[in-house]
């Protein structure tokens, strides 16, 4: 399918949208006004793959703070633009604080959170200024839990005299497409360039976010960005961010995604870009990172031995593919196939660059490595695992190893 027309944006260095391809983005969960953890947290998103990094920036210490991070970033060699999340008191933030302004490459300005009332205008006219002055792009975000009252309440009104009112349902996600698409008609009027803005409308359902992106792309050409709000922890947060955006990515909608996930405590926060890499890359848009196909086991695998494998050369593809990137062009579509048993073993495995076929149990304690559909060696003992890891090494540096 092919994807939507639309504009092209230019976040920093990064294009979103047009024919650029999908964007993955992150979001930190430090406190910005704590510049050291706030930055190390993006350089470890960046690392991750997270193309784009948005930071909370909800108080005037936050605020202090952004051009400092930048310049950490900048001190490690890390360029990932930085997008300021503003709520409330966004308009100040942008006016008292013009090193923020100006180290920020993109202001997220939520409609239903500028403020009420006659205020609303002015402190959303006071935002887009400043992105005019600093020539910033802005993402118009529009969220159902934030939606702006006033607005859903006059179109609860006209609904109502209407012969033939919406439902309920439909007039909320009507509510958040119009939210989204006057603020940006009111951003063009107030000068800021239509190849400034990105969209988003952003719901927590799988079936009223697919309803509302697909309605939403039929009415403008801003690009959008995706993604499913709250979406949640674990495999549900997962599932149900994939059952959506799989959907409308299959359409063609979507310029640049984020998934929201809920972390586990402790758990590590980078898991939401490998989350947005994996859909794209197992649909087929994009190669990030190599991927491990592996068997899901069965009774012929009687031991962890398999999925311990499966797990860590997954583990250190990953980990690996910082310093890959940038060395070894091509490596993001390295596959690897890792089997539990001779029944599919070979199969899969001739089919991936490089395979490995573990014995099953009452077969002969040996495991067939093939490399690029040939069997090269049969690996037994001890050493399976990290003997099939130096032969993935040797396969990246003498298939991929043209220094760039
Ligand atoms: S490849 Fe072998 S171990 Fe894996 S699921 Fe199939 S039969 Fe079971």
């Amino acid at each position: 399918m092919a994807r939507r027309n639309c504009r092209k944006v230019w976040v920093g260095h990064v294009a979103v949208g047009g024919d650029a391809p999908i964007v993955v983005q992150s979001m930190t969960n430090t406190d910005t006004a704590d510049a050291i953890s706030t930055a190390n947290q993006i350089a470890e998103l960046a690392a991750a793959g997270s193309e784009i990094v948005r930071i909370t920036v909800n108080t005037m210490e936050a605020a202090s703070q952004v051009a400092r991070i930048r310049d950490l970033l900048d001190g490690k060699g890390c360029n990932v633009p930085l997008v300021g999340d503003f709520h409330f008191n966004g308009h100040k933030l942008l006016s008292q604080y013009p090193d923020c302004a100006k180290a920020l490459d993109k202001y997220r300005i939520n409609p239903g959170n500028v403020g009420a009332g006659r205020k609303k205008d002015e402190q959303f006219a006071t935002m887009i200024e400043m992105a005019c002055r600093y020539e910033k792009p802005v993402r118009i975000g529009v969220n159902w839990g934030s939606l702006d009252p006033d607005l859903l309440a006059r179109m609860m009104d006209e609904n109502g005299r209407l012969a033939e009112p919406l439902e309920a349902e439909a007039l909320q996600r009507e509510a958040l497409i119009a939210s989204a698409l006057t603020s940006a008609e009111r951003a063009v009027e107030l000068g800021l360039p239509p190849d400034r803005i990105i969209l988003s409308c952003k719901v927590s359902g799988v079936q009223d976010l697919i309803k509302v992106y697909a309605d939403l792309a039929k009415r403008c050409d801003y690009p959008l960005h995706l993604g499913l709000t709250e979406a949640g922890m674990g495999s549900k947060g997962i599932v149900a961010s994939t059952a959506a955006l799989a959907v409308l990515l299959q359409s063609g909608i979507g310029d640049t995604i984020r998934i929201s996930l809920t972390p586990e405590p402790g758990g590590e926060r980078r898991q939401e870009v490998v989350v947005a890499q994996e859909i794209l890359q197992t649909m087929g848009f994009r190669s990030f990172t190599p991927m491990v196909t592996a068997c899901p086991g069965c009774g012929r695998t009687t031991s962890v031995f398999f999925q311990e494998l499966a797990r860590d050369i997954q583990a250190y593809l990953r980990d690996s593919m910082p310093q890959w990137r940038g060395r070894y062009q091509g490596v993001e579509n390295m596959s690897v196939a890792v089997m539990g048993c001779v029944v599919n073993g070979p199969g899969e495995s001739r089919l991936a660059n490089i395979g490995i076929s573990l014995p099953g149990s009452g077969e002969n304690p040996v495991a067939p490595v093939y490399v690029d559909g040939v069997k090269t060696v049969t690996l037994k003992g001890e050493r399976i695992a990290q003997e099939f890891q130096l032969i993935i090494d040797d396969y990246v540096r003498t298939r991929y190893g043209n220094e760039r």
